[in-house]
């Protein structure tokens, strides 16, 4: 993605920060300060949001490298204040390994959750708990370690709202596509996408006055067209082209179209499928 910061390339996938990502510190310390808290707070809240995205880097290499072991490679892993995207080589038509791969980020955050709930447990910090939330304080290892938890949970549980493309998006997707097949599962999910893109983003400008969930409403409604305009490409790219030949010439390539499979043509000559 144009106008980042390369941060390493964990397993051959490289991560990015894009520049926007410096308004979210901006607006932690904004809010930490209008609520009466001081300087060492913000400072704790900055670390806490970072340890935040840490988690989101290992739930992006989830689904990317869920997606290697089909043989699809990622180009980039980006972090943008609203989250971060995963830029796979191409989407997999196959339900079963868009299931998967799907899945495999939120796994990951549940495996993080779990983690730390062993972690807190053994060492008693269930019982200091002094709040959840950006404005509570992260000065404190249990603070942090219990806010962290906190937060995987809720990034499960965000990610697998069903407005597609997010997450639980694509787990519909692949679930109705083992029905319907691709590109009609596609149009439907892209469909509720939407109106749950536009209830998120309501919510978030009249209701909780959250810009970055607001941002992220938007951006779920635009990338679920583009992603639907990609399923219609791809779908058109699979059906059968015949080669006719009219000329007589023998070599077959007076005329290629391009028919739907259950055009009459399709059966009475030779049907080409690509790949
Ligand atoms: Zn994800």
């Amino acid at each position: 993605m144009k106008n980042s910061l390369k941060l390493g390339s964990p397993f051959g996938i490289g991560v990015y920060v894009h520049w926007t990502f410096a308004l979210l510190p901006l607006w932690v310390i904004m809010v930490t300060t209008s609520h009466g808290f001081g300087l060492p707070a913000a400072l704790g809240a900055i670390v806490f949001v970072c340890a935040v995205f840490g988690c989101v880097v290992l739930h992006e290499l989830g689904h990317s490298l869920s997606a290697r072991r089909y043989g699809i490679p990622t180009r980039s892993i980006t972090l943008l204040p609203i989250g971060g995207v995963a830029q796979l080589e191409r989407m997999p038509t196959n339900p079963k390994q868009g299931l998967v791969i799907a899945v495999a980020g939120p796994l990951v955050n549940v495996a993080i959750a779990g983690f730390l709930s062993v972690f807190a447990y053994a060492f008693g910090l269930f019982g200091t708990i002094t709040g959840l939330g950006v404005t509570a304080t992260f000065a404190t290892v249990s603070g942090l370690v219990l806010n962290l938890i906190a937060a995987n949970i809720i990034l499960v549980l965000f990610n697998m709202v069903p407005a597609f493309p997010m997450d639980g998006g694509r787990v519909f997707r692949a679930l109705l596509a083992m029905k319907k097949g691709f590109l009609p599962a596609t149009e439907i999910a892209a469909k509720l996408g939407k109106i749950l893109a536009a209830a998120i983003g309501i919510y978030a400008v009249f209701w909780i006055q959250q810009p970055f969930l607001a941002v992220l409403a938007v951006f779920v409604w635009f990338a679920g067209q583009a992603e639907l305009r990609h399923a219609r490409y791809i779908h058109r790219q699979s059906q059968p082209i015949v080669d006719v030949d009219m000329d007589g010439d023998g070599n077959g390539f007076a005329k290629v179209e391009v028919l739907p499979p259950d055009h009459p043509v399709s059966r009475r000559f030779v049907v080409k499928w690509p790949r």
